[in-house]
Parts: structure tokens; sequence; C-alpha cells
């Protein structure tokens, strides 16, 4: 698995302490570096005007490059003197990714500042511009399934996609914090009609929900979309070490789904898997998932610390039903 990383990712910073920092990304690498998993990693150079564009509005685009310093929401999302720059080279980063995975290389795109909170034409929550969904878009590959296992909706990556079949939105996330949406309504509009499916867990679910999801609503549709490729926003604070959200996932269980997922690639889409970070803010559990998930391409396992286990009642299953409801007549599930 190619690691996608750039050292001008460190330089991006918030105003005063902020979860989003760049010790997430040197906690990463020093995993890795540990675990003898950092051999192979490559840079991107920034993205273009055209990049960005095939993703986000051309007004919107501008609107950042001529932002300047200040915030671009209510307090959590700060554009300092080099925000603009960092975020084409994490978007850079993102569709270095694209090309690779066209070649049948996965990879692990450790970029900053993170993507899925934003829009069309709009960014927040740490986000500037979509990472993942830029990615999407320039694989130009017809039917891309993303799976969005972040605590948090990935509102702005369901937004780009939602009135379209080309791409399979599935979101796993802690409901009723920020951003607020992604309830198990929200299937997609027009075209896009059962090709966004959420899975809205409460307070406290973990380990054994995300694998009851897994194996009733999320592997089946994978595998009846057929997607060529398949992208994966991997936030860790889901983790029950991360403060930031109330789910009780273990780095087991971050490391077991990505596993599955880079297992179902290989069986329904040559092997076609990219990783994208977006939250994790316990810089431990954090490298520990990625260091696990880059390993088990490899075949190989890293030593676990943040294994409890938490939800061994499948907390969320009334969610994972709900939404199995919902789309009964769009998929056929178990
Ligand atoms: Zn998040």
């Amino acid at each position: 698995m190619e690691v996608i990383f750039h050292p001008d990712y460190m330089l991006h910073k918030h105003r005063g302490a902020h979860p989003e920092r760049p010790e997430r990304l040197e906690a990463i690498l020093e995993r890795l570096e540990l675990e003898g998993l950092a051999g192979n990693i490559s840079t991107p150079e920034p993205a273009t005007e055209d990049i960005l564009t095939s993703v986000h509005s051309k007004d919107y685009v501008k609107y950042m490059r001529e932002h300047g310093r200040g915030y671009l929401d209510g307090g959590d999302t700060y554009m300092g003197e080099n925000t603009y720059d960092i975020a084409l080279l994490s978007a850079g980063g993102a569709f270095l990714s694209s090309s690779r995975v066209k070649e049948g290389i996965a990879s692990m795109a450790l970029l900053r500042p993170p993507g899925h909170h934003a829009g069309a034409y709009y960014g927040g929550g740490f986000c500037y511009f979509n990472n993942i969904a830029i990615a999407a878009a320039c694989s130009k590959m017809k039917k891309v399934a993303i799976l969005d296992i972040d605590g948090h909706h990935g509102n702005g990556t369901s937004d780009i996609f939602y009135t379209s079949s080309d791409v399979l939105f599935i979101s796993t996330h802690h409901y009723g914090i920020y951003p607020g949406t992604g309830d198990s309504m929200a299937i997609g509009e027009g075209q896009g009609e059962g090709y966004n499916v959420n899975i809205p867990f409460p307070t406290g679910a973990g380990d054994s929900s995300l694998e009851y999801a897994w194996d009733v609503l999320i592997e089946p549709i994978l595998r009846q979309y057929e997607p060529r490729v398949l992208l994966v926003s991997l936030g860790t604070d889901g983790h029950y070490a991360d403060g930031m959200t109330g789910l009780s996932l273990s780095s087991r269980a971050y490391i077991d789904i990505c596993g599955r997922t880079i297992d179902l690639a290989r069986e329904i889409c040559k092997g076609r898997a990219a990783f994208f970070l977006e939250g994790g803010y316990h810089l431990g559990s954090l490298g520990e998932v990625i260091a696990g998930t880059v390993a088990y391409t490899e075949g190989r396992e890293v030593k676990m610390e943040w294994t409890d286990e938490y939800d061994n009642r499948c907390i969320g299953k009334g969610a994972v039903e709900r939404t199995r409801h919902r789309l009964k007549d769009h998929w056929d599930l178990p």
C-alpha cells in the first residue's frame, strides 16, 4: 500500500489550541516508522484549478483563493496565511491517489487539512476542499463507492453526490452531533435516490454495531452496486479513546472494517481501494488504526493498545434496521 503525504501538511495550523493539529500526522508517521511501514511514501503536487472544479464551484475556489486570514465558519475552521496553499496540496494528494487507484495501486492518503465536511460551495468543520470527492470525480470511473467511517456525517461528500447514481455514498456516524445531518430518511434524490446510505448511530454504539451494519447493509449494498473503485473516508474520532464523538469503536473494529473493505475491493474491483484521512484526535489510537490498516495490506498485524469492547450488545441495531427498512425497495437486503 502506498502512503501519500507531503511534509507541508504539517504547516497548516488553526488559531490557538485546536484538535486538528500537526501532531496528528507526526503521531501517524512515527507509528508507521516504528512498525517498518513507512518505506513507500509518495509526495503530491498542488491541485490545479481544474482538479478543484471537478467538485467545487468556480466561485467557491475564487472565494477561497482571495479569503485571506479569518474564519470560514463560526470559529472552527481558520484560514491562515498558508491555509489555501496547503489545502491545494491536500487536494493534490487526493488527485494522486485517484491516479494510483486507476493503476490498481491501493493507497493511504495522510491528508491535512481533511475534506469530508466541505461541499461544492462551502467549507467548515476543519475542511476546505473535499479531498475524497475530488478523488472520486478525478478517477473518471462511472461507478465509485465511498464508505465514510469517520465519527461525523460526511455532509459535504453527501451533498456533492446527492442526486447522482455514479457515486454511492455510505456513512456511519454518531447522529445528533456536528454537522447534524445524515438521518436514515436521507437516501438521495432524483437519479441518486437509493445511492445515499446513512447509518446514524446513537451514543455508545461501537464494535458490534459497526460489524452488524457491515453484514446486513454495507457489504450487501457494495456487492450489488459493483463499484469500479472503493474509496474510504477514514476518521478515527468514533474511537472510544477519542473524545470528539460519543461512539465507542475500538482499534480492532476500525482495522477490521478497513481490512474487510480491502478484501472486498480485491474481490469485486481489482483491489482498487484508497483511504483518505479525515478526523481522529486521540494520537495513540489514530496512529494505531492507520498503521494497522497499512500493515493489513501486507499481511501483517500491529500490536494494539486500545482494544476494549464497550458495545457487545449492538447498541446501534435499531439505527441499522431503520436504514434497512428505508432502503428495502432499492436494494436486495438480507
Ligand atoms: Zn470527524
